[in-house]
């Protein structure tokens, strides 16, 4: 049987007269690469926010790991293993890669002192899981859009992400770039991590 990591179910939302979702239900097994594909303004981003706690459905059930949350809160989400790419990726452009990759995970400590073994130690362990390879003292604004993707991919991983989610990841990259991009989430799935891509390019969609 396929372990079913995340289901919605009859999940709506409307903005002041805009319905933004009606009666969505999907669901997300466990290693699934799972595509949500529909064109702008069709409620994509809306769901996304659902899945993540900050907005709130109006009616409808979010089920993660077989919890019924009812008012799922980012707190939870995130604990639950579910991290969010977004486009513009969240990385701090002037620092350096090992840094993007591991601030979070030192930050969650509350470690009030640095230690730069660590902060390389951390991102070079992710990076050899995922069998890929970046200087890890380049600065982030100096990479590729690929590989400024993989630095977001290693950061929600070290949360312990279950669920990686690509808001439109690929409206700014090449088909070089989706092929690399697809590579890396072929690895994640093989490791029993779901990915949720989110696209309006129905080409790119089925590529994946
Ligand atoms: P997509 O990500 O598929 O482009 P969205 O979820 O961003 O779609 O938007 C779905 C619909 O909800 C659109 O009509 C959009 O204008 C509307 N909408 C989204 N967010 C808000 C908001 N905060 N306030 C009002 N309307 C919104
Ligand atoms: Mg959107």
């Amino acid at each position: 049987m396929v372990e079913e990591f995340l289901k919605i179910q009859n999940v709506s939302k409307s903005y002041a007269g805009v319905q933004a979702l009606d009666k969505v239900s999907m669901s997300i097994s466990k290693g699934e690469i799972h595509c949500l594909v529909g064109e702008n303004g069709s409620g994509k981003s809306t769901l996304i926010k659902i899945i993540t706690g900050v907005v709130k459905p109006d009616e409808g059930e979010i089920i993660i790991n077989g919890k019924t949350f009812k008012h799922l809160r980012p707190i939870d989400s995130i604990s639950e293993g579910i991290q969010v790419i977004y486009q513009d990726l969240s990385l701090f452009p002037n620092l350096s890669v090992a840094e993007n990759i591991s601030l979070n995970q030192l930050i969650e400590e509350k470690r009030r002192l640095i230690n730069w073994k660590d902060i390389k130690y951390i991102a070079e362990k992710e990076l050899s899981n995922i069998k890929r390879e970046i200087d890890l003292d380049e600065r982030v604004e100096n990479l590729s859009i690929a590989n400024k993707q993989l630095v977001a991919i290693c950061r929600a991983l070290i949360q312990n992400a279950k669920l990686i989610i690509m808001d439109e990841p690929t409206t700014a990259i090449t088909k070089k770039e989706i092929d690399y991009l697809l590579s890396v989430i072929l690895d994640l799935k093989k490791r029993g991590i779901s990915t949720l891509f989110v696209s309006h390019k129905l080409s790119e969609v089925l590529q994946i």
